[in-house]
């Protein structure tokens, strides 16, 4: 980042003036501050950011000047980013797998809560974490899914082991508090109501009182044109489901939004290099780019698609197969995307809602992937 930062009115001036050969992704921050006040207005607790939805450094600058006081991280990196961007905001270790000396580090920055989803995790913690002061709390799962993929294949305890582990954090004198995480992308408010409800049981199987219960991640972002995500409709579900579940007591709320905070934020500028024959569009952008989680979370269908010269294409759409620029032949867009019918080589293809797992997870491969980010006012067309 430089010392002088020219800041744009909005992307197609960028291109315009630009004519950018590599990746660009636009970043608002107007448009984050916007969303972590929604959040911050709607959501009945404690809203904390997932650090590795996308760590730019302007992105927690942003998040902490619009009132963001508390970070999900999970490795030293991301600890020591935060300590450093937003001394007094809250970290929450929630990777329940960590090598002794990423414990140790975490200690030594203090950290105060952790996640924990296993026995022997647990025994790590409790070797290498003070009690006095500091929360675990058990990750549990259930086999719910209403998200674009399934977190709980990787961690979370059954409800049987997490109230056995909610138990020995009781015990061992730390602050006994839950976690999960019904699945990144999650439209269906249901997952929310049914690990809730399972949160209670956890309880009520320990004979513990969670002193906390975060809510995950896993808010949806607008993907799909015309599908808008309903976060004020999942904020008051998991109020009114809380309340019930716990019979008017329940624990102070968490929630910790990675996509949902981050996403609307940036918008991907990639140019067209070539339209093969007429048929396949290659674009210098692609699935180990900005575009990386496409296969596995679908398509952006936000897509508008502009001339070098600034005028937005508005032909016919029709369905083309999109490639990514990279020799590896799974470096294609999921399905057939609808362009318009006249797209031509030099366009460029602007997708919206891009601000998740996509400069995160960017990669070199190829000597591609040389990805700018500009700051704009607006990512209105
Ligand atoms: C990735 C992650 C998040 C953020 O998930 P989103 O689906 O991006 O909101 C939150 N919490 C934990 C523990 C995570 O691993």
């Amino acid at each position: 980042m430089g010392l002088s930062k020219t800041i744009w009115t909005n992307p197609s001036e960028f291109l315009r003036i630009e004519r950018p050969v590599d990746p660009v992704m636009f970043f608002a921050p107007a448009v984050l501050q916007d969303t972590a006040r929604r959040f911050l207005d709607g959501f009945p607790g404690l809203v904390t950011y997932a650090v590795k939805s996308n760590p730019d450094e302007m992105v927690i600058q942003n998040l902490v000047a619009a009132g963001i006081e508390g970070f999900d991280v999970a490795s030293p990196a991301e600890i020591e980013m935060i300590a450093r961007l937003a001394p007094t905001a809250a970290m929450h270790y929630n990777n329940p797998v960590r090598a002794r000396h990423e414990i140790e580090y975490a200690v030594a920055m203090g950290v105060k809560s952790y996640s924990v989803d296993s026995r022997s995790e647990l025994a790590k913690l409790v070797d290498l974490v003070p009690a006095e002061g500091t929360e675990i709390s058990v990750r549990f799962k259930l086999p719910v899914s209403g998200a674009a993929y399934n977190f709980g294949a990787k961690f979370g305890a059954t409800v049987e082991l997490a109230a056995e582990l909610l138990r020995a954090v009781d015990a061992a004198g730390f602050i006994p508090s839950l976690t999960f995480h019904p699945g990144t992308q999650c439209t269906d408010p249901m997952a929310w109501d049914a690990y809730i409800r399972a949160a209670a049981e956890i309880c009520r199987l320990a004979g513990v009182k969670a002193r906390r219960l975060n809510t995950g991640g896993g808010f949806p972002a607008h993907r799909v044109e015309g599908e808008l995500p309903a976060l004020e409709a999942i904020f008051a579900l998991i109020a009114r489901v809380a309340d019930e579940a716990f019979e008017g007591t329940p624990p102070a709320l968490v929630c910790e939004p990675g996509r949902g905070m981050v996403a609307e934020a940036f918008t991907l500028a990639a140019q067209v290099k070539a339209v093969r024959d007429d048929a396949h569009v290659f674009l210098n952008d692609g699935t180990y780019g900005a575009l990386d989680e496409l296969p596995i979370t679908g398509m952006i269908t936000r897509i508008a698609v502009v001339e070098p010269e600034g005028r937005r294409r508005t032909a016919e759409a029709a369905p083309r197969i999109v490639f990514g620029p990279t020799c590896d032949s799974v470096d294609r867009l999921p399905g057939e995307v609808m362009l318009p019918g006249d797209i031509a080589e030099g366009d460029y293809v602007v997708l919206s809602g891009m601000g998740a797992y996509s400069t995160a997870t960017n990669t070199r491969f190829n000597g591609f992937g040389a990805l700018t980010i500009a700051t704009v006012m607006r990512l209105d067309a």
